[in-house]
């Protein structure tokens, strides 16, 4: 691409599937065009009961596979907990960090957000830190404000590309249908690279930023053409092959 930053369409189950699911990884894998996984990264992230073997489905094709959340910690008391460690044992290369999800209904923090994101870089697995702004704080026009201090204190010192992966999630936008205008997306986008640059310097360039919330094989193209968009996170679209490669296709 011209920014020179590889795609990456990214793919967020949530709390769905089960073994059957592995079927839909498989349907993406045989549907992706040699000439599209050449351009392009393509992510699932199941739910951590199928890693295992979506990796097993993905073996030699071009998809990776990663987790959705993790434990900042390597190993320890931590009942019910996943770490990094663990998430690269089966094979992840991936870690959604800090969804709004998980913020909102498991009190993750920005601070736990950092502790995270350095849990995934010391396991050598890349993070996809979320940040985005509720629609309370979009109509106080607080939407940069807050997305840039997630970002501020969110993002690990030294990131890099080959560690981070930024998304930007307007948290109205998810699994609503509703999306920001291209217009209001180039603003977050500018302004979070803005903010990455002030953070890293020259490697703010490198850097990948996601956008994500009610993406669709009919909006992919308007959303993932604009300016500093360099990927897609899906949710509810990732779930049936054809839609989630509908929106690969964007490319
Ligand atoms: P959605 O979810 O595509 O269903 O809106 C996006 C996300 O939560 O990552």
């Amino acid at each position: 691409t011209q920014s020179g930053r590889r795609p990456l369409v990214a793919g967020n189950w949530k709390m769905n599937g089960t073994r059957a699911s592995i079927q839909v990884v498989e349907a993406i894998r045989d549907g992706l065009s040699p000439d599209l996984a050449a351009r392009i990264d393509v992510l699932i992230c199941p739910p951590a009961t199928l890693i295992g073997s979506c990796v097993a489905a993905a073996a030699g094709s071009p998809i990776a596979i990663g987790g959705q959340n993790l434990h900042a910690r390597p190993s320890g008391a931590f009942t019910g907990s996943i770490s990094a460690e663990m998430l690269a044992d089966l094979g992840a290369q991936y870690v959604i960090v800090g969804h709004s999800e998980r913020r909102a209904y498991h009190h993750e923090t920005d601070d736990g957000v950092h502790a995270k994101a350095l849990g995934a870089r010391r396991a050598g697995l890349c993070g996809i830190i979320c940040v985005g702004e509720t629609i309370e704080e979009r109509e106080q026009g607080r939407a940069l404000d807050i997305v840039r201090a997630q970002l501020a204190i969110g993002l690990p010192k030294g990131a890099t590309a080959a560690d981070t992966v930024i998304a930007y999630e307007p948290v109205w936008a998810i699994g609503s249908g509703r999306t920001p205008t291209p217009r209001d997306i180039a603003e977050v986008h500018a302004s979070l690279r803005e903010m990455l640059d002030k953070l890293v310097g020259d490697e703010a360039h490198k850097i990948r930023i996601l956008y994500g919330g009610s993406v669709k094989p009919g909006n992919a193209r308007e959303l993932l053409s604009v300016d500093n968009v360099d990927g897609a996170l899906v949710g509810g679209a990732s779930l049936v092959a054809a839609d989630f490669l509908g929106i690969c296709a964007a490319y």
